[in-house]
């Protein structure tokens, strides 16, 4: 890694990593071909298909921001980081996706879901080994929580972890496991003592995701793509050294991962980067629908809707590596997701059937992924009735009914 004088204003420290990123512009945009926000939205479906080119750029474009040290502005120094305030983070995100690189999807779990609790809870020697490994995009990282019988009681998982000499045993079903295909880590939430008071029975393991017994099959969503995984553990050998965090703590590590999954997600890293954004006002300028009283209303209701998700991730206190509590979390996640509502009906309202039906149109029918995504983003990261509660019990400190 290279070492520079790194600024830490954040105007200046935005001017450092444009700079530094300047050299790998073309390198990176010609795959992507950019010209045509079609193109973009294709590539990003072939990288949820599993595209093999898009994934090792996606791996190449995280080694350059690793080498050119800014891959993790608010990491830890001991792993690579600048110890800078997260705004840093948001900056690089936005910084990327102004100058027409490529999304970094496939990498999203491993870097705000998986490396937070690697960061906070794992022994040396793996906190070490992953964590830098996810930052210069050698792993790709998944989340192994949801099963087919505990998603919003999460607590309720029923994957088994049994003690063998230095080993542990696990057998059971994930579900929902995003990028699960093209990992090559996954954090698993394992019960490993079912005796226990149910939160109590839980231990965090890091799995290879190459290692015989572990079984992925793709699920097909309705927006065409496959980012989705049903994961299988039949016997799966994991050494005491993959724990992360204490036998029977790993509620606590889960929430460290899920506070950070809830709060990245309605940052510049989440669905709703500058890039949607600026789509959506070309969209409505393009169509002259900014001038037509019909569409006024939801124009309003969508900015009212960005400029509050913006204003609060803002004035958000940090992120994991601050210790983010779970409660800013919650409000962030809803925030995004009703944003992301606002502009889907939007451009559902302005396009009408040309978001559905493909005519060949620049930038009509390339929405429908955007679309049929958003209700997704209600349920991704705890639903949002689940986010209902956190904050009315932990943020408000309202009794459970
Ligand atoms: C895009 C996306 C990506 C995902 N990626 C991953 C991943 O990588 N790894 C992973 O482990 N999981 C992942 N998930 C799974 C996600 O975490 C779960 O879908 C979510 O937690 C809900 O669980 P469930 O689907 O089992 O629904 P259920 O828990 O069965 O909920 C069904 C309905 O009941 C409601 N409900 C349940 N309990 C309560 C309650 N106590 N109070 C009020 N209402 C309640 C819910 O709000 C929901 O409307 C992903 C999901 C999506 C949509």
């Amino acid at each position: 890694m290279t070492t520079v004088q790194v600024p830490h204003e954040v105007a200046s420290f935005a001017a450092h990593v444009r700079e530094r990123l300047a050299p790998f512009v073309g390198q990176f945009t010609q795959a992507v071909d950019s010209d045509t926000d079609d193109d973009r939205i294709a590539a990003v479906e072939e990288l949820r298909a599993g595209h093999d080119e898009q994934v090792a750029r996606m791996r190449k474009l995280q080694s350059v921001l690793y080498d050119a040290g800014i891959a993790w502005p608010s990491g830890p120094a001991d792993l690579g980081g600048l110890e800078l305030p997260p705004i840093h983070d948001t900056v690089v995100d936005e910084i990327l996706d102004e100058m027409g690189f490529p999304t970094r999807e496939a990498l999203f779990v491993g870097l705000n879901i998986v490396a937070p609790a690697l960061v906070h809870h794992a022994p040396a020697e793996l906190r070490e080994r992953v964590v830098t490994g996810l930052y210069r995009g050698d792993l790709i990282g998944c989340q192994l929580f949801s099963e087919p019988g505990a998603g919003s009681d999460l607590a309720g998982v029923n994957t088994r972890g049994v003690r063998d000499g230095d080993d542990w045993v696990l057998d059971g079903q994930k579900v929902w496991t995003s990028m699960g295909h093209l990992a090559d880590v996954g954090e698993a939430l394992v019960r490993t003592d079912p005796d226990a008071p149910k939160h109590a029975g839980l231990t965090m393991f890091l799995v290879d995701m190459h290692a015989p017994g572990v079984t992925v099959r793709p699920i097909r969503q309705m927006t065409g793509g496959a980012a989705f995984n049903e994961v299988f553990l039949d016997g799966v050998r994991i050494p005491d050294s993959q724990r992360i965090g204490g036998v029977g703590e790993g509620w606590k590590v889960a929430s460290t991962s899920l506070g950070n999954e809830r709060s990245t997600m309605s940052g510049a890293a989440g669905p709703l980067t500058p890039y949607v954004m600026e789509r959506t006002v070309e969209l409505v300028k393009r169509l002259g629908a900014d001038a037509d009283p019909v569409h006024r209303p939801q124009i309003a209701k969508t900015v009212a809707a960005v400029t509050a998700m913006r204003a609060a991730a803002g004035l958000s206190p940090g992120s994991w590596s601050h210790g983010l509590e779970p409660v800013s979390g919650s409000v962030l996640k809803m925030l995004m997701a009703q944003a992301a509502d606002e502009i889907a009906k939007l451009a559902e309202a302005v396009l009408g059937e040309r978001a559905f039906i493909d005519h060949g149109e620049k930038d009509a029918f390339a929405w429908s992924e955007f679309v049929l995504g958003v209700p997704a983003l209600h349920l991704a990261g705890g639903t949002d009735e689940i986010q209902h509660n956190v904050i009315a019990q932990r943020g408000l400190g309202l009794p459970r009914r």
